[in-house]
């Protein structure tokens, strides 16, 4: 059998983590309204409300006694944690448990006493309330319950102050962990209004941050934002893109990319909570894609001349064509060939040679809009490509080019290098079938003017 201290202690074990420190002004004063409720109901000089502490208990309220009369193993209230029930002494120094406690032989003499235990919803001592007679009495059924009551009360009212407690501690360390994040992160309600969301995120989109507040609409943070810049993509489709933006997010699927003032990007991941709210993520990806656009760009062109090399020509040459046939435009190519441009890295050297390919392509481009193409196909072979351009104004291109290229010397080491080309020109007509018939019979031209002496231009009838 556990003597008295141990069953004491055991008991204990299974209080409630403290909470007593943390009591507010607020909460304090409750608990003394409650204390001296309890004595004006009973009709008792001294109540005192004890809160288990984990270890031991702690008075926390008391009316008509000296609070630092501390709690000890002698006293009531600990009798009332050991026997977990109501216990109710009439006469004080007539019971052996409590005759010699010094409360009775001394300090307040208490003669009577009752005490409730103040229990939580799943049966854990959270304390007592305990009421004090400096005489003996008989307490009325009627007054332990109304003690009993009130003790039930306090337990209630504590249980919702600790929960209260734990959601705002939980909230607290939920809102620190997201601000410690690296990415942006974002939550919005069932109705698309903003809740929470971290410092970076509000950094990401510093043209709008004033605006990402709780409670603000997705719409209208996206609109503030469009008005004020914040979307490079938006500009000259404004509410095309508020549109298409609202309707993503409220359809969350793939990750995005969007693009940011100065040449920023992000991906965004979006997706729903099971409370019909959003979650959403950013990621910086400007790294990654400015690598990748610089990847694609060697990937596309020439790096002597700086223009589209052979694959990409002919794969943008192939969508030009696509867009063509569905518009019904015109479209034309030229195949541009130096003539014996052996000779000149034979005679000048194939630095000299270089320079003219150089050259040549910034002359060239002189003549050309924003959207005509220029591909390098072979060593000293360019493909250009006209959209929107009949057969006649092909050919005014073409000799401007070869004129260029003939009337001004190429200087290389004050040399002066004198070069012609040779162009052979390929039209849209109806029976084109694929971009690769309109190279063709470029090149079917070119050859021709190639046999029959070089430095002209020719389009082969079809
Ligand atoms: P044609 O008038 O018949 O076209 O004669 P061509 O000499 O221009 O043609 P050919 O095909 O005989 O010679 C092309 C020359 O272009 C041979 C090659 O060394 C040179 N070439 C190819 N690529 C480059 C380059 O990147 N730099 C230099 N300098 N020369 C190049
Ligand atoms: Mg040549
Ligand atoms: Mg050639």
């Amino acid at each position: 059998m556990p003597n008295d201290s141990q069953n004491y202690e055991q008991r204990m074990r299974r209080l409630l983590p403290s909470h007593v420190g943390e009591l507010g002004g607020d909460e304090r004063h409750w608990l003394d309204e409650m204390a001296l409720t309890a004595a004006q109901l009973i009709d008792a000089p001294m109540a005192q409300i004890s809160l288990s502490t984990g270890d031991g208990q702690s008075v926390v309220s008391a009316t008509g006694l000296n609070m630092t009369w501390a709690t000890t193993e002698a006293a009531f209230c600990h009798h009332t944690v050991l026997s977990g029930d109501t216990i109710v002494v009439d006469d004080s120094a007539a019971d052996p448990r409590f005759s010699s406690s010094p409360l009775v032989q001394r300090g307040p003499q208490i003669r009577a006493f009752a005490g409730a235990v103040i229990m939580s919803d799943d049966d854990r001592i959270l304390g007592t309330l305990c009421v004090f007679d400096t005489d003996k009495r008989a307490f009325l059924v009627g007054e332990v319950r109304s003690l009993e009551r009130l003790a039930r009360l306090i337990a209630g009212h504590i249980q919702t102050h600790h929960a209260a407690q734990k959601a705002e501690k939980a909230e607290r360390r939920l809102v620190e962990a997201v601000d410690a994040l690296p990415d942006g992160l974002v939550f919005y309600d069932d109705e698309d209004r903003l809740v929470l969301c971290n410092q970076r995120y509000r950094e990401i989109y510093a043209e709008s941050a004033d605006l990402i507040v709780p409670g603000a609409r997705f719409e209208d943070i996206i609109r503030g934002g469009v008005r004020r810049g914040q979307y490079p993509e938006a500009a000259g489709r404004e509410e095309d893109f508020v549109k298409e933006r609202v309707r993503i997010h409220q359809n969350p699927g793939d990750p995005i990319e969007q693009e940011l003032p100065g040449d920023r990007w992000l991906r965004i991941q979006e997706g729903k909570t099971t409370d019909g709210g959003l979650i959403g993520f950013r990621f910086d990806i400007t790294t990654i894609k400015r690598q990748e656009r610089e990847l694609s760009h060697l990937a596309w062109t020439d790096g002597l001349t700086g223009t589209l090399n052979r694959t990409r020509f002919v794969e943008l040459a192939n969508n030009e064509f696509k867009r063509s046939v569905r518009h019904g435009c015109e479209l034309a190519v030229l195949l541009a060939d130096v003539d014996h441009f052996k000779q000149i890295n034979d005679q000048h050297g194939h630095a000299a040679g270089d320079h003219v390919l150089i050259e040549l392509v910034k002359r060239w481009k002189t003549n050309l809009r924003d959207h005509d193409l220029i591909g390098r196909l072979g060593g000293e072979e360019f493909g250009i490509l006209l959209p929107e351009t009949c057969e006649v104004d092909a050919f005014c291109v073409a000799e401007k080019i070869r004129q260029q290229t003939e009337l001004v010397p190429f200087w290389y080491e004050n040399t002066p290098l004198d070069i012609t080309v040779s162009i052979g020109i390929g039209i849209i007509s109806d029976h084109t079938e694929s971009i690769d018939d309109i190279l063709l019979s470029a090149d079917k031209s070119l050859y021709q003017v190639k046999r029959t002496g070089r430095n002209a231009c020719l389009l082969l009838a079809a």
